[in-house]
């Protein structure tokens, strides 16, 4: 069966308890960081951070200012891009569940070069393991929720069967059209199984996912297909 994760941007407080449940479950260390002047800690997803709250300011709104919350972790994609490039090496490096949950294993780190066009996979160093949300695929499959989701206390994350994901991400979106015109499912949601209720026109984070390079992967990469070892070299190079 395959599940999905909802984030809904217009239930999020910031509050960060998912990044820490996140940290717990996987047991991923603390990061050494520094005063950027923004809340947004640790900068970006790494080795040691799966899923990261970006915290972003941008102008509109009643008071000229608009502040926006995004959880950013793996999409787990229904043709993953991380995949495509990692098939051209070795076909059992990324596996994609029945769950919908995108796993990797100890042969992932043998891929040189992957990435996404959502920035996900992380390394320490070439050669080592990637580190990413595994959609907390040893906890669904022995029928508990996301350790994430179960840390959220507002509402803004759920899991559950896909296409009741989806149902439940378009009544989001007529609850909250009254208070933000603008509300809508993030445009790849048919692509993935990490589903975003976002409250504003072209949400940053939307934007800053690169959703056209992602397809153009696929396109890629399935032009290619019987020559492996050429779409991946290729495929790299897409996304560098
Ligand atoms: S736990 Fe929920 S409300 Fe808090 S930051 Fe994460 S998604 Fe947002
Ligand atoms: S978001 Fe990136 S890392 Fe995650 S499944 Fe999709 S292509 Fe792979
Ligand atoms: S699903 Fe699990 S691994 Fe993924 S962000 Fe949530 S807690 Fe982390």
């Amino acid at each position: 069966m395959s599940y999905a994760k909802l984030f809904d941007a217009s239930r999020c407080t910031a509050c960060r308890g998912c990044q820490k449940a996140c940290k717990t479950w996987n047991q991923d260390p603390a990061e050494k960081t520094s005063n950027r002047g923004t809340y947004q800690n640790p900068p970006d997803l790494s080795a040691q951070t799966r899923t990261v709250v970006k915290f972003k300011e941008q102008e509109g709104g009643e008071n000229g200012i608009i502040w926006t919350f995004f959880k950013d972790s793996c999409r787990h994609c229904i043709e993953p891009a991380c995949k495509m490039i990692a098939d051209g090496v070795d076909d059992k490096a990324v596996v994609v569940t029945d769950t919908g949950a995108v796993v990797y294993n100890e042969r992932t780190a043998k891929v040189e070069g992957m990435n996404c066009g959502y920035n996900i996979p992380k390394q320490e160093k070439e050669g080592a393991p990637y580190f990413k949300c595994t959609l907390c695929f040893e906890r669904i499959t022995n029928g508990l929720q996301p350790a994430c989701v179960t840390a959220c206390a507002t509402g803004a994350l759920n899991f559950g069967k896909r296409e009741d994901i989806i149902n439940l991400a378009k009544k989001r979106v007529e609850q909250i059209k009254g208070r933000y015109p603008e509300a809508h499912i993030a445009s790849d949601y048919a692509e993935v199984n990490y589903i975003q209720v976002l409250h504003y026109k072209d949400e940053m984070f939307e934007m800053a996912a690169d959703i056209d390079k992602q397809r153009k992967i696929k396109t890629a990469s399935r032009r290619d297909l019987l020559n492996p070892k050429k779409a991946a070299g290729m495929l790299s190079k897409l996304l560098s």
